[in-house]
Order: C-alpha cells, then sequence, then structure tokens
C-alpha cells in the first residue's frame, strides 16, 4: 500500500508527488485522464500546431519511476470511506491510504443551453477535448467560440491556426473583461479582427442548433451562426462532489487551511478544487505553490501557504497581452498610450503601492512588474511605464 495517495495526474497533484517522492515517500498518484501526466497550459499551443501532443508530456514512465511514482491513468475515484480511509475506485476496487491529497482541478461550466450537449459542442480543458476539435477542424468549416476570456481566445487562435472560420462570441461588451482595461480589450479585439476572426460583443448565445451535431448557434437577437463546432469557454467550476459526498468541508471549492490540510487532518486539497482563505485559484503557479506547501505539512514541517497576486498572460501568437494584481482596483491611474504603435501599458497605484498591471504589446518586462506588485513604487512612478531596462539605465546614470 502506497503511504500517501494523490487523487488527480494534473500540475499539482504531480508536483506534490514529486517532493514526496523525492524524499523516499511511496506515493500513488491516480487519475480520471488516459494516458501520460501532459501540461494542460501548453494546450493552446498544441492546439494551434506549434507543439507536437508527444510533446505535452511531462512525466514519462521512466521519470515517475526514478520519483518513485505509481501512476494509474484513466481510473475514477468514485468515493472516500474516511473511517475506513479507503477509496473505492470506478470497476469496484477498494484502494487504502494512510494519507490523501486531493489534486481535483476544475470542471468547465456548460452553459445550460438547449443543445447544449449535442456531439461537436466540445469544452476546453484536457487533451481529449482538443483531438475532437483537431478532427473536426481537419475538415475545415466555421467554429464558434463561446467566451471572450483568455481560454476563449486561446481556442479561436488556435482553430483559425487549423483553417477554420471562427467567431467568437462574447456575452460582455469587451474581451478579457476580468484580466484587461476597456482600452486594451478593445485594441485586442481589433487585432484579432484583423487576423480574420469575427468578435462579437454583448453577443448572448440561447441555443444550439442541430440533431446529432452542432449545425448553428442562435442569439439573444434572432440571429443563428451557422457552424461545424462549438467551443464552450465560460469559466470553471472547482471538483467538489468527492469531498462534498465524503462529508468534507466545502463551500465553493474544498475549504483548507494555511497547511492546505482539509478538515479532516488526514485529507489535503491543492490546486483549483481547494478553496483557501475565501479563495479558489484559477492559475498554475499558485497550484504547484499549494502543492509545495502541502507535501511539506505531510514531511512534517509547519508550513503556511499566502497567496500572492494573479498574473496572466495571453499565449497567442502576435498578441502579447499581460496582467496582474487587481486591474478594476479604484485607484490612481499612470498609462502609457502608443496604441498606434501597438503598445499601451496601465498602472494601478494605491497610497504608492503598484496594486494592477496591464501590458499590452511588449510583455517581456512583465516578471520585472509581477515583482513590483505590493511594492511601494513612490521612487520608480516617473520611468514605471518604461520598464526595467529603462529603470536601470536612470539608476547607473544618476
Ligand atoms: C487550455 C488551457 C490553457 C491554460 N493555460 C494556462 C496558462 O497559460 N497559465 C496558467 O497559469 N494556467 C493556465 N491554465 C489553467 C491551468 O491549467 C490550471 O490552473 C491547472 O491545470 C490547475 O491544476 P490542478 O492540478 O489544480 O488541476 P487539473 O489540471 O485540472 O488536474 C486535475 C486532475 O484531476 C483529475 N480528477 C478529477 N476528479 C477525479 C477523480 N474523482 N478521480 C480521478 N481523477 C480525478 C482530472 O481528470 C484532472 O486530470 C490553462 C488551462 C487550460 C484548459
Amino acid at each position: 500500500m502506497a503511504d500517501i495517495v494523490v487523487i488527480g495526474g494534473g500540475p499539482s497533484g504531480l508536483r506534490c508527488a514529486e517532493r514526496l517522492g523525492q524524499a523516499g515517500r511511496s506515493v500513488c498518484v491516480i487519475g480520471a485522464e488516459p494516458g501520460l501526466p501532459y501540461n494542460r497550459m501548453a494546450l493552446s499551443q498544441h492546439l494551434a500546431g506549434d507543439y507536437a501532443e508527444a510533446d505535452l508530456i511531462t512525466h514519462d514512465g521512466d521519470r515517475l519511476a526514478r520519483l518513485g511514482i505509481a501512476y494509474r491513468a484513466a481510473t475514477t475515484v468514485l468515493g472516500i470511506d474516511r473511517d475506513a480511509k479507503r477509496l473505492a475506485l470506478e470497476g469496484g476496487e477498494q484502494l487504502p491510504y494512510r494519507e490523501l491529497v486531493l489534486a481535483l482541478g476544475s470542471q468547465p461550466f456548460r452553459l445550460p443551453l438547449p443543445g447544449a450537449g449535442l456531439a461537436s459542442v466540445l469544452m476546453y480543458r484536457t487533451l481529449c477535448e482538443v483531438r475532437a476539435m483537431l478532427e473536426i477542424a481537419q475538415r475545415g468549416g466555421h467554429a464558434v467560440v463561446i467566451g471572450g476570456g483568455l481560454l476563449g481566445l486561446e481556442a479561436a487562435v488556435g482553430l483559425a491556426r487549423r483553417g477554420m472560420r471562427v467567431t467568437v462570441l462574447h456575452a460582455l461588451d469587451r474581451l478579457m473583461e476580468r484580466q484587461l482595461v476597456p482600452f486594451a480589450a478593445g485594441l485586442l479585439a481589433r487585432r484579432l479582427r484583423s487576423q480574420g476572426i469575427a468578435v462579437e460583443l454583448s453577443a448572448a448565445s440561447i441555443a444550439i442548433a442541430g440533431e446529432a451535431h452542432a449545425t448553428g448557434v442562435v442569439l439573444k437577437d434572432g440571429r443563428t451562426i451557422a457552424c461545424d463546432l462549438v467551443v464552450m469557454a465560460v469559466g470553471i467550476r472547482p471538483q467538489t462532489l468527492l469531498a462534498r459526498s465524503a462529508g468534507l468541508a466545502v463551500e465553493h471549492g474544498i475549504l483548507v487551511d494555511d497547511s492546505m490540510q482539509t478538515s479532516d487532518p488526514a485529507i489535503h486539497a491543492i490546486g483549483e478544487c481547494a478553496q483557501h482563505d475565501g479563495q479558489c485559484c484559477g492559475l498554475v503557479a499558485p497550484a504547484l505553490a499549494q502543492a509545495e506547501i502541502a507535501a511539506r505539512h505531510l514531511l512534517g514541517e509547519t508550513v503556511a501557504y499566502r497567496a500572492t497576486a494573479d498574473t496572466t498572460m495571453l499565449k497567442i501568437a502576435g498578441a502579447g497581452v499581460w496582467s496582474a494584481g487587481d486591474i478594476a482596483a479604484d485607484a490612481e491611474a499612470l498609462v502609457y498610450d502608443d496604441s498606434d504603435g501597438g503598445e499601451y501599458r496601465k498602472f494601478l497605484l494605491q497610497d504608492g503601492r503598484l496594486v494592477g498591471a496591464v501590458l499590452y504589446g511588449e510583455t517581456s518586462e512583465a516578471p520585472w512588474y509581477a515583482g513590483l506588485i505590493g511594492a511601494d513604487i513612490s521612487s520608480l512612478r516617473h520611468i514605471l511605464p518604461f520598464g526595467f531596462a529603462f529603470a536601470s539605465q536612470q539608476a547607473t546614470a544618476a
């Protein structure tokens, strides 16, 4: 029997298992998805044709063996018997555990529209879904992407690069409203349109037309946009069903303390399924940081997870878009605007501290700005928009 069982073969589950394996603990990772663990974040580059499927694999059999990780793919855990410390696996097997880590991730939200269950209406989360998109894209045709957030836009650009005509439908009046200020969102919409992608804002979808396969998306304004593929990218929900049925404390996500321990001391939860200090994460960096904390706690250290400001980067060719921190803050704004030249930067300041930043165009200095979030930048404010290289030149000249 493995000392520690991790449920979920995504980045947080694997990172936690790696750390435990490196410390000599016997670990078993159980993942519902088929095949070897892969880089979910690089699915967009794969969809766009920049990465082959084989390049996505993060842990092959040798690496897993070297780390001492037993990996069971295509295996869904259906139940947790906390009194007996046993898992019920799909197929009837019972698997005992001493310590359990839940790294269950999120599930994409399927809009409850008539026709949403038709074949060729796909979510954007897994390699299997990308395979299905690529199969349809081989035949060309028209893809409608519902959702103009980060994932929807990455899907749209990928499908366009695979030769499909693409329309993005976004219910709100600007793209990526959680990451971008309106001006930068407008620049992005313009750039996508110039690449031949149709972008429809304030476009509410009310049904998917079709018999077995989707043939169109019906909009509230009465139009139907004919299509061969619908991709829904309208948000995610933490996977909590397993934890809830086992009687663990759950709100939006599975409740954890600073050491990522759930309401049961023998069970930790990490990554997108966990709720720490009122927040569920939706990005890989915090998921990995939580995995490190849980592993260290399981190894006997006293640790405390502290959330840091989220940063997001759109990974599509030709569109440098990055944001960090709170871009909706009611705060003083410093703006650098050369939108005709493809550059726009906005920084939000509260009491001399940088609380949010948006870069559109050149994003290579994003890590420098990310490190300044929360810091007092009063002495830098006159040079802040010009970046690290310029700031260091000024410091050397002074
Ligand atoms: C296309 C795409 C691009 C992305 N790009 C970025 C990016 O550029 N930057 C960024 O920060 N984030 C990005 N993300 C988000 C990032 O992938 C997630 O934040 C990260 O994967 C979360 O890791 P996780 O381990 O919490 O969950 P997941 O990666 O979702 O892994 C959870 C795993 O648990 C399995 N599981 C769930 N329930 C069970 C069960 N009962 N039994 C067995 N297995 C189960 C699931 O099948 C899944 O494989 C992207 C996401 C997608 C879909």
